[in-house]
C-alpha cells in the first residue's frame, strides 16, 4: 500500500493509553464520500501491532485493578465518560457525517443522542449487582449456592462502516461496563469517529492504560490475528454474514467466546387493514434510512393484493420526491453510499432485478447534478413483481433497493416472510394491534416492530435469529454476552455425615 504524505493530518493507533505510529509506518486516506476529498491519513495496523494492542489489554486485565474494580466505581467512571463525550459530540457529529456519508438529520437525531443514551444506558448496568443467590439446594448438599458474574477477559471487537459511532458503542461500552479490556478495529471506511471518541476518553484520563486500544487497518490482516490469538478471550462483531462465518472458524481454534450481529433481509408487512398513510411513509423509513444501508432495514416489502395498486402509486410518489444530497446539507434525505465498490454492486443488483424479472417502477440512477459526481450516489429502486425466491429478494443488496412482494392471504405472507436465511427485524403494519402481535409471534426474527421500524432501544435486546447472528445487544441480555457465570457453593454441614461422596471413592478408609 502506497505512503500517502498528504497534507490531511495523520492519525495513529491507541495503544497502553498512548498514540504511536504503525510499526510499518503504513497509512492510508479516509474520504468523504459525498465529494471523494481526503479526510485524513490512517495508520495501517500490521499483525505485529495488532499483537501489541493484544498484550497491552491483557495485561491490564491481568493487573486486575479494571477488572476488579467496585462495580459502583466504575459505573461512576463511565458516566464520567459520557458525560466528556456528551460535551464533545459535535465533533463526533462532524466525523461521522463527512467520513461516513451519514445525513446531518440523522447525525444529530439519531445515531450521536442515541449512542450516547445507550453508552449510559451500560455505564448504569455497570453497577449492577454481580451477585445472583440460586434457590435452597438440598441434594446432593444441603448448601448455600450463589452465582457470580466476571468480566470474561480481552474482548476484540470489529465494526461496520454504516454506523459506525453507535456500533463502537455498542461494543465497548457493555464490554468495559463488565470489566473486561477492550481492542476495538474500526471498519476501514470509517475511522474518523472512533477516533475522535478516542481522542476525547484520553483527555479525560480516566481510563487505565492498556483497558481500552483501538487499531485501524485491513480486517483480512487484523481480523485473524483478533479471532486466533490465545490471548484474546472473545470477539465481538457486526458485519456482513460471510466475514462472520471466517470470523466463526477462526475463533474456533482457541474455543473463544463469539457475538455476531450479521446481515438480514427483512420482512415488512403491510396488513389489509393498516393505516396506509403511517405504513407507506413507514416503509419508506424502514427501507431508505441511510439509504438501506442498515442490516435491519425492511428490504422485502409485502403487499396485500386487495390494496397493491393504491399502495405501490402512492409509495412510489414519495419515494421518487427523496431528495439526493451531500451528507452534511440539511436539506438531504438520503446522502452517499460508502464507496465507489457499495455503488457498483447496488447497480448490478439493479441490473439482476430486471433480468430476473421484476419490474422497476422506480429506476434508481447516478444524479446529473455537477456537484454530486464525485460522490457515490444513486437515487431510490423500487421493484414490484418481485418473486421471493429471486436473488434480490434473498441476497442483502445493501442499499436503496426495495423489492415489493404482492400476496394473497396472510398465510401466504407469513410462509414467504420465513423464506430466507436471515431473521434480523420485521415489521407488521396493522390497526389491529392484537392481530399484529400474532403475526409477530410467527416471525422468525429477533426484532418485530408494530406499526413502526429501527426503533432500538437501550433496554430491549437486538440481534439476530437464524443466519443473522449469535448472541444480543443492549438491554441486559447485551451485558451478559460480557459475563462469565461462575457459580460458587458452601456446604452448610461439614462433617463426614453429612458428604455423601465419602461412600463412593473412599468408604474402605472410613475410621
Ligand atoms: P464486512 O466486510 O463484513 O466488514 C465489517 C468489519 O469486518 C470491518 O471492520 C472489516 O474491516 C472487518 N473485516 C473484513 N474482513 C475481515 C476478516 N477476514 N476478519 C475479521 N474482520 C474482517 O462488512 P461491511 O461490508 O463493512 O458491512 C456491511 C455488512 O454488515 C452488511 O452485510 C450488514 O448487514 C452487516 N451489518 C450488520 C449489523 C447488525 O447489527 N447485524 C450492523 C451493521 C452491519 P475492513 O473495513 O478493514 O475491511
Ligand atoms: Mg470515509
Amino acid at each position: 500500500m502506497p505512503n500517502h504524505n498528504g497534507d490531511a493530518p495523520h492519525h495513529n493507533l491507541y495503544i497502553n493509553g498512548e498514540w504511536r505510529a504503525p510499526l510499518a509506518e503504513q497509512y492510508r486516506p479516509t474520504i468523504d464520500p459525498s465529494t471523494g476529498e481526503t479526510l485524513g491519513m490512517i495508520a495501517q495496523a500490521d499483525i505485529e501491532d495488532t499483537r501489541l494492542a493484544i498484550k497491552a489489554a491483557r495485561d491490564a486485565f491481568d493487573d486486575g485493578y479494571w477488572a476488579q474494580m467496585a462495580p459502583g466505581e466504575r459505573s461512576r467512571l463511565l458516566h464520567a465518560l459520557v458525560d466528556a463525550i456528551e460535551a464533545r459530540q459535535d465533533e463526533i457529529a462532524e466525523a461521522e457525517m463527512r467520513d461516513g456519508g451519514c445525513t446531518w438529520r440523522k447525525a444529530y437525531l439519531l445515531d450521536i443522542p442515541v449512542g450516547l443514551i445507550h453508552f449510559r444506558h451500560f455505564a448504569k448496568l455497570a453497577d449492577m449487582e454481580p451477585l445472583e443467590p440460586v434457590s435452597q439446594i438440598t441434594f446432593p448438599a444441603m448448601s448455600y449456592n450463589f452465582v457470580v458474574r466476571e468480566p470474561i477477559g480481552v474482548c476484540a471487537q470489529i465494526i461496520p462502516w454504516n454506523f459506525p459511532f453507535l456500533m463502537a458503542i455498542w461494543k465497548m461500552a457493555p464490554a468495559l461496563a463488565a470489566g473486561n479490556t477492550v481492542v476495538i478495529k474500526p471498519a476501514t471506511f470509517t475511522p474518523l469517529s472512533l477516533l475522535k471518541l478516542t481522542e476525547i476518553i484520553h483527555d479525560t484520563g480516566l481510563l487505565p492504560p492498556g483497558v481500552f486500544n483501538v487499531i485501524t487497518g485491513p480486517g483480512q490482516v487484523v481480523g485473524p490475528e483478533l479471532c486466533t490469538s490465545p490471548l484474546v478471550d472473545k470477539i465481538a462483531f457486526t458485519g456482513s454474514t460471510e466475514v462472520g462465518r471466517e470470523i466463526m472458524q477462526q475463533a474456533a481454534s482457541t474455543i473463544k467466546k463469539v457475538t455476531l450481529e450479521l446481515g438480514g433481509k427483512s420482512p415488512n408487512i403491510i396488513l389489509e387493514d393498516a393505516d396506509l398513510d403511517l405504513a407507506i411513509d413507514g416503509s419508506l423509513w424502514a427501507t431508505f434510512m441511510h439509504n438501506g444501508q442498515a442490516c435491519e432495514s425492511g428490504t422485502r416489502l409485502f403487499v396485500p393484493a386487495s390494496i397493491y395498486d393504491e399502495f405501490i402509486t402512492r409509495l412510489v410518489d414519495r419515494a421518487a420526491k427523496l431528495k439526493l444530497g451531500h451528507s452534511s446539507d440539511g436539506e438531504t434525505d438520503l446522502g452517499p453510499l460508502i464507496s465507489a465498490g457499495q455503488l457498483k454492486s447496488v447497480e448490478e443488483y439493479i441490473k439482476l432485478g430486471i433480468e430476473e424479472g421484476a419490474t422497476p417502477v422506480l429506476l434508481g440512477k447516478r444524479p446529473d447534478a455537477a456537484d454530486l459526481q464525485n460522490g457515490y450516489f444513486i437515487s431510490p429502486t423500487i421493484f414490484t413483481d418481485v418473486d421471493n425466491s429471486m436473488r434480490i429478494a434473498q441476497e442483502e443488496i445493501f442499499g436503496p433497493v426495495l423489492c415489493v412482494i404482492k400476496y394473497n392471504g396472510l398465510e401466504d405472507a407469513i410462509r414467504m416472510a420465513n423464506d430466507t436465511i436471515y431473521g434480523l427485524a420485521a415489521g407488521v403494519w396493522s390497526r389491529d394491534v392484537d392481530n399484529a402481535i400474532g403475526v409477530a409471534r410467527r416471525i422468525q426474527a429477533g426484532t418485530v416492530w408494530i406499526n413502526d421500524y429501527h426503533m432500538i432501544n437501550a433496554e430491549a435486546p437486538f440481534g439476530g435469529y437464524k443466519q443473522s447472528g449469535i448472541g444480543r445487544e443492549l438491554g441486559t441480555w447485551g451485558l451478559k454476552e460480557y459475563l462469565e457465570v461462575k457459580h460458587i457453593h458452601v456446604p452448610l454441614n461439614n462433617a463426614r455425615s453429612g458428604k455423601f461422596w465419602f461412600d463412593i471413592v473412599t468408604p474402605q478408609l472410613a475410621d
